[in-house]
């Protein structure tokens, strides 16, 4: 049974739109669940982890105290696995699970099973994309027992040449979005020639499926804290934060479990807590990828 329910929790889910959790079926159902929609207008910020990291030795710990940090200070985030991490860590992650799978604080959703990439000049052929994803989303269904409806993309590294513009650039881009559509996926980064994908949420009916949304991406701590790009990494991120609630726009923020785990000065989240909490000052409503995707006043 999962701990007592605070005002402050129930609150927070009741915005984030957790309505539509019950009929997304599964065991992501909740007894928190409520009509009550985000707010019209409110800007929302993504915290997500692309979950990713190999080494079960090197990542110790990570998941327990991303589940006591998240908790304590009600932290919504979404956890996009790598199918390869989660055979890796596969006791990790079944006790992680465990303790979240009724927890709408806990998104979890996929990110390929090999860190393959989608919308590149020079990717892997449509089957071997395909492989990879059902490949992926097996091993969430054989560990987790739930199938994952969202996906975030992946970096390659300049091994698939240059990204494209979108999934509307090229035959072979579109087909990519039908492969992911043909397997049930529901969300994915906003990927369309001329929207920043950092700020938009979309729909892609333009290419044909009206159904997936697309969500705001962006901010990586692989560039901020991994390779400190722009200097300070923390003061690269308020700057961001605040720039980018000066302009009312909704804000993602991209960090990988490796990054957070072994780059950050502490192994408490020090980091993510000192992030979130200038966001909320800042007028910041934390919100799961899955909320958004079942507010459609956003995207659809
Ligand atoms: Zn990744």
């Amino acid at each position: 049974m999962r701990r007592k329910i605070n005002r402050r929790e129930l609150l927070g889910a009741a915005a984030a739109g957790i309505a539509g959790l019950a009929a997304a079926g599964a065991t992501r159902t909740n007894a928190m669940a409520t009509k009550k929609k985000l707010e019209p207008g409110k800007k929302l910020f993504l915290l997500r982890y692309d979950t990713e990291w190999n080494n079960a030795r090197q990542m110790a710990g990570f998941l327990e105290k991303v589940v006591a940090v998240h908790r304590q200070e009600q932290i919504p985030a979404t956890f996009f696995c790598k199918g390869a991490a989660l055979d890796a860590r596969e006791r990790e992650f079944r006790a992680f699970y465990k303790e979240v799978k009724d927890d709408p604080l806990f998104d979890i959703q996929d990110h390929s099973y090999s860190h393959i990439g989608l919308g590149y000049e020079r990717g892997s052929d449509i089957e071997t994309l395909r492989a990879d994803y059902e490949k992926s989303f097996a091993t969430h269904e054989r560990i987790f027992g739930v199938r994952p409806i969202g996906i975030s993309r992946c970096g390659t590294s300049g091994k698939d040449g240059p990204r494209l513009s979108g999934f509307d650039a090229t035959e072979k881009s579109r087909a990519e979005l039908d492969m992911v559509a043909s397997l049930g996926v529901k969300m994915i980064n906003s990927f369309l020639t001329g929207i920043d994908g950092r700020k938009v949420f979309i729909n892609y009916g333009k290419i044909g499926h009206p159904d997936i949304m697309g969500f705001v991406s962006g901010y990586s701590d692989t560039i901020w804290m991994l390779k400190l790009k722009y200097g300070e990494a923390m003061e690269y991120v308020f700057e961001k934060i605040k720039s980018g609630a000066a302009r009312n726009e909704h804000m993602p923020l991209m960090l990988h479990d490796w990054v957070a785990w072994t780059r950050a000065p502490d192994k408490e989240l020090t980091h993510v807590k000192t992030i979130v909490d200038l966001a909320r000052k800042l007028g910041y409503e934390l919100v799961t990828h899955i909320a958004c995707l079942k507010n459609k006043a956003l995207w659809a």
